[in-house]
């Protein structure tokens, strides 16, 4: 099962998918957790990645476009993915296009999770990651049992540093510029769903599992 997850920030994609892998036991690819995960190693990648991401600015393509491929190359990635946060500009999904080609490999899905821009604000500046597990949270929306600490490992939850209000704004036009031209590109293929995100997190996964099966929501 090849799929690729779409949406503006803070839409759910990474909550959603966290639901697919648990479903289908295909692994979770999002180069925004890659990026993070090199910020916080302070590798060559993570220093580079960083000032982009703060800015609210996408990674160059040149960068982000290696990582991904290289990640593709991997023996996990042979049943399955589910992509989240890739491909967010049209040369990178003309460079995931050729990549899946050398590989032989075929998209199923592009699923496009919807929220308006105010709920989008709201979900984002409320968010927090664990520090352990990465598992994602809501202070109000999807709170943990303990405030401020993860149900599924008790590690301690963080802020995320582009989740401030100010750099917020920054990324949903940047989504719009640069990432909502991939809803015609996937549409003429004929692979896109579009899911509305304003929905409770299962009724979100209901819609999406169904539009797998074919079913368009
Ligand atoms: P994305 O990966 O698209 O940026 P996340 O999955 O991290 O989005 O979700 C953003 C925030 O909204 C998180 O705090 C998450 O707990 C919360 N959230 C996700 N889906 C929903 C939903 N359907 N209803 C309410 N809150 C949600
Ligand atoms: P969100 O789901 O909230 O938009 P992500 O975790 O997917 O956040 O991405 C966080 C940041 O990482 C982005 O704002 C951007 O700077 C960088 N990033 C993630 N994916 C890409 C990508 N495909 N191309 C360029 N930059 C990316
Ligand atoms: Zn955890």
């Amino acid at each position: 099962m090849y799929i690729l997850l779409m949406g503006p920030p803070g839409a759910g994609k990474g909550t959603q998918a966290a639901k697919l892998v648990d479903r289908f036991s295909i692994p979770h690819i999002s180069t925004g957790d890659m990026f993070r995960a090199a910020v916080k190693e302070g590798t060559p990648l993570g220093l580079k990645a960083k000032e982009f991401m703060d800015a609210g600015q996408l990674v160059p393509d040149s960068v982000t476009i290696g990582i991904v491929k290289e990640r593709l190359a991997k023996a996990d990635c042979q049943t399955g993915f589910i992509l989240d946060g890739f491909p967010r500009t049209l040369e990178q999904a003309a460079a995931l296009d050729s990549s899946l080609n050398e590989l032989g490999i075929e998209l199923e899905r592009v699923v496009n999770i919807t929220a308006p821009d105010d709920e989008l604000v709201r979900r984002i500046t409320g968010r927090r990651i664990c520090k352990g597990c990465s598992a994602t949270y809501h202070v109000v929306l999807n709170a943990p049992k303990v405030s401020g600490t993860c149900d599924k490992c008790g590690a301690e939850l963080y802020q995320r540093a582009d989740d401030q209000e100010a750099t917020v704004a920054k990324r949903l036009e940047v989504y719009q510029d640069q990432t909502e031209p991939l809803i015609t590109y996937y549409r003429d293929k004929g692979l896109y769903s579009e899911i509305n995100g304003l929905q409770p997190i299962d009724k979100v996964l209901d819609d999406v599992v169904n539009s797998l099966r074919g079913d368009r929501a």
